[in-house]
């Protein structure tokens, strides 16, 4: 017996017959169970899945580098020295950017410590740091050491705006709020494009607007964003962003990260040196010197057009070419389309949900414009029944996380998810749970 319907099923097979990007899941490689028996994966919000045109992308990096050695960094087939170029198109598309706005570089923890060494700029009374209660570990680590590498005391100046007592979400309202109160104090708003543990879409221009009607700056963590919501960086008027590409991006486990600058700030830089007012100052390596006279190797740094400046080290080819794989198939499959897929699978997972309400409760937005492609389920009854339903989801061949205390997080992803996907999910979740009764 099915536990949510042959009809639903046959639903679902209907709507993959008539999807436009059904091919895409093809040039996927499909993970399987230790028989051989494939997942319902819904997991991409924490690695996405590989390309296959990764693996051929690597290997030939491989072939350059047995056949050609040093020498592959001007002559392999993508040379390795501007290996980064290939990468900025899709890069821009994807983020709403301008291309001298984006670079590929790093990872995102490391690229939010080179931004706020040139962004973060306290000063007198405007020394603080606006971040949201709960923000991902990694990013209030980096967050509360960048103030004590101030000298200042994160105690005191790092401020994290908490949702209203009793809620899950933020409003941008309160935001706003907040700013109005306490903006003056205020040096930079880091914020996230898509909160990490509810799957809430924030308004990035709205807060951007908001930060800078305060007179602080704008930057924002786009690591659940970047190839799941459409993104506009640049007419945003976003200051600076970061991501890391092994989510949406299916850039692989440890994939090279990413960074915008607006041209507003990369357009003031001075050409040389590294004083001068904000954004004057940046953190510099070789790989940022303007690419015509780097190996000159002289003792003066003449900056890169751009958001290359911030460059710092030559880039990991290997940790690169994955990404550029995966680019290639989100220009072909075009974010417009991809969103509009991606709307419908995640308002079919909702309504396959809602049956199970109250003992499975949605705590993402309703609204698909105030979230990504991940819904997150509270399961009742706390921690221990949660954490024991997801054990038994996973052992039921369905991989997606926990998150604690007492989340599931499932993201059905538009290139490579079914709305059959979905159906299984529901299903073993409502046997799980019958199970658990
Ligand atoms: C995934 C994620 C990270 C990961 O940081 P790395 O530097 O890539 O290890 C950081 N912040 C947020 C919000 C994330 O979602």
């Amino acid at each position: 017996m099915s536990a949510v319907g042959a009809e639903v099923l046959a639903r679902a097979r209907a709507r993959d017959a008539a999807d436009p990007l059904r091919t895409f899941r093809e040039r996927f490689a499909l993970p399987v169970d230790e028989r051989g028996a494939p997942l319902v994966y819904l997991c991409g919000h924490s690695l996405g899945l590989q390309p296959l045109a990764a693996r051929e992308l690597v290997i030939e990096e491989l072939d350059e580098w047995a056949q050609r050695a040093v020498e592959g960094h001007e002559h392999a087939r993508r040379p390795w020295v501007p290996y980064h170029e290939n990468l900025r198109s899709g890069l821009a598309a994807l983020t709403g950017s301008h291309p001298g706005e984006v670079v590929a570089m790093n990872s995102l923890t490391v690229n939010l410590h080179l931004m706020f060494a040139s962004f973060y700029r306290p000063a007198g009374e405007r020394r603080r740091i606006l971040i949201e209660a709960g923000a991902f570990s990694s990013d209030r680590h980096a967050v509360a050491s960048q103030i004590a590498w101030h000298g200042l005391d994160p105690h005191d100046d790092l401020l994290e705006l908490a949702p209203a007592a009793g809620a899950d979400l933020i409003e941008e309202q309160a935001i706003e709020t907040f700013l109005a109160e306490h903006g003056r104090e205020i040096a930079l708003v880091w914020w996230p494009g898509v909160q990490f543990r509810t799957g809430q879409a924030f308004d990035i221009a709205r807060i951007a607007r908001a930060a800078h009607a305060h007179g602080c700056l704008a930057g924002f963590d786009l690591a659940h964003s970047v190839g799941n919501t459409p993104l506009a960086l640049h007419d945003s008027a976003v200051d600076f962003a970061v991501w890391c590409s092994y989510k949406y991006l299916n850039g692989g486990p440890g994939a090279i990260g990413g960074c915008f600058v607006h041209e507003r700030h990369t357009g003031a830089l001075p050409k040389s040196g590294h004083r001068g007012a904000l954004p004057g100052a940046r953190l510099a390596g070789w790989w940022g010197h303007e690419a015509d006279t780097r190996f000159l190797m002289e003792a003066q740094f003449h900056a890169a057009e751009g958001a290359d400046s911030w460059q710092v080290s030559n880039p990991p080819i290997l940790a690169a070419a994955p990404l550029l794989a995966s680019l290639g198939l989100f220009g072909a499959a075009g974010m417009a389309r991809l969103r509009e897929k991606s709307v419908a699978l995640t308002g079919f997972l909702e309504e396959l949900l809602a049956p199970l309400e109250p003992r499975v409760q949605l705590i993402t937005p309703r609204e698909p414009a105030a979230r990504g492609c991940q819904l997150s389920l509270r399961i009742a009854g706390g921690a221990g029944p949660g954490k024991r339903v997801f054990d038994h989801l996973r052992q039921t061949g369905v991989v997606c996380d926990w998150r604690t205390p007492d989340i599931i997080r499932v993201a059905p992803v538009s290139l490579y998810n079914r709305f059959e996907d979905v159906v299984q999910f529901a299903e073993r979740l409502t046997r799980v749970l019958w199970g658990s009764a």
